[in-house]
């Protein structure tokens, strides 16, 4: 095992990752900027060191000083958690160049599945389902026209670089084409310093269905189910749970195992998802997360499998504890993404909780770095703690999940709780019947 491990991250992923340290019993060590000083992971790791300012980029993001604090304290490993440096292929080659261990798969399968273009041929190749579209980048009119006729409107431009529900346009006829092509490679090439774009069949009421894998690195592969992550608002996940109310356990068995035996056949080492649209009972691939997710503990739940202790097991060679006939699932398990947000207009409300009273009880989990008197930071994500319920059952879980939102009080700023607390009474919720556009029509509706 290591020696030392830095966490190279904030707020409640930081302290996620702390708590699988101390129970590996592997000494930590947190980073921070000016404005995290009194973060819940600092206080609790071992050691700490500042990185610089408040701006992500002059701290979370500022490699020289990260390795640097490697440096300084002796940490032999940094887990990069999800955000900031996780899927920068660089930064993992960098580090390896230090002898210092990047708890992720390889550089080389974080540039591939960073590309979104690469990552759907990769996926082709390995005998996963994909969305129809452009074979590989798209860059005039006339050919953006030939594959929209090919597959037929309404279709998506995709920037090969995005992420986090970014740079997509829909495009619903030829007389479009031009000013959406032109427009999307121009805000690709803004944000994600790279205007490659590509088309996909744009699907009208897909649900998105994730499947969790996990690799040694030397061709073993497992499969542990999967999220239903449809509840969305533009394109960004808000609850999700496991198992999916939509797909069968033949379903889940068949679409898991092509997902593990393809990150078998890749050599692939750690934690990954790949994600798919679902619709008509099919699965369309639409990308795949070289790294822990948000959204991690639902499956942790109905598995009853660490996920960052099995990180970092693998990352320091020691394999998995599990192979694939170890895994079962029990249970329905649902998370709620409590955002530091008003929750109709979902503006950011910053600030100092004044009271903070987490729920409890049978099959209630927090994962949250916030305490009475913490003040919520301008700077970063709005994201402040994750509630994720368990149940037998999916109605258990849905009654236990109403009680804990209740029960949860975060006073002096605002949260997403109370929009839960209206999601858990919906009768759509309820029957599980939702696709990736029930929340935003949901919400539409509750605005007029
Ligand atoms: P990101 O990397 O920004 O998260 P994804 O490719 O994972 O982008 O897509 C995010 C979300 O955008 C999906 O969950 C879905 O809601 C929507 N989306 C993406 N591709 C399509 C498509 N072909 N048809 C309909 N919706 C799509």
């Amino acid at each position: 095992m290591f020696n030392k491990v830095l966490i190279a991250n904030r707020g409640e992923i930081a302290l996620r990752i702390l708590r699988a340290c101390k129970e590996l019993d592997i000494p930590t060590v947190a980073v921070h900027s000016t404005a995290d000083s009194e973060a819940m992971h600092v206080r609790l790791a071992d050691q700490s060191v500042c990185i610089g300012p408040p701006a992500s980029r002059d701290s979370y993001l500022n490699v020289h000083e990260i390795i640097a604090a490697c440096e300084i304290t002796g940490a032999d490993a940094i887990h990069p958690g999800y955000g900031f440096l996780s899927e920068n292929a660089r930064f993992a080659e960098i580090l390896e160049a230090h002898n210092i261990t990047f708890i992720g798969p390889s550089a080389e399968h974080i540039n591939t599945m960073g590309d979104k273009i690469a990552a759907k041929q990769t996926a082709e190749r390995l005998g996963i389902p994909i969305v129809p579209g452009s074979d590989g980048a798209v860059k005039e009119l006339d050919e953006a026209k030939r594959v929209a006729g090919d597959i037929g409107y309404p279709v998506i431009i995709k920037a090969a670089s995005g992420g986090g529900g970014r740079g997509m346009r829909v495009v619903n006829s030829d007389a479009e084409m031009e000013t959406a092509l032109q427009t999307t490679r121009t805000e690709a090439g803004a944000a994600f310093g790279d205007d490659a774009v590509y088309i996909e069949k744009y699907l009208g009421k897909p649900r998105h269905i994730e499947i969790q894998v996990m690799g040694d690195g030397a061709g073993k592969g497992v499969h542990l189910g999967e999220r239903d992550c449809s509840l969305q608002r533009r394109h960004q996940k808000v609850f999700e749970e496991a198992n999916s109310p939509a797909i069968s356990e033949e379903q889940r068995a068949r679409i898991g195992k092509i997902c593990a035996d393809a990150i078998g056949d890749l050599g692939y080492s750690g934690a990954g998802t790949v994600e798919f649209l679902y619709e008509n009972g099919e699965f369309y691939f639409i990308e795949m997360n070289t790294r822990l997710q948000v959204e991690h503990p639902v499956t942790e739940m109905i598995t009853r499998i660490d996920l960052v202790n099995e990180q970092l097991r693998v990352a320091s060679g020691n394999g998995m504890s599990f192979g694939q006939s170890d895994v079962a699932f029990q249970g329905h398990a649902i998370e709620c993404r409590i955002n530091a947000e008003n929750a109709r207009t979902f503006v950011p409300s910053p600030g100092k909780i004044s009271y903070y009273h987490p729920p409890g009880g049978l099959g209630v989990r927090v994962d949250s770095g916030v305490f009475s008197g913490y003040s919520v930071p301008p700077y970063y994500d709005s994201l402040i703690g994750k509630l994720v319920v368990v149940g037998r059952t999916r109605t258990e879980c849905l009654n236990r999940l109403r009680r804990a939102l209740d029960e949860f009080v975060i006073d002096g700023i605002e949260t997403t709780i109370p929009l839960f607390q209206d999601l858990v009474r919906n009768d759509d919720v309820l029957s599980g019947n939702y696709d990736i556009h029930w929340l935003e029509n949901y919400l539409a509706a509750n605005d007029a």
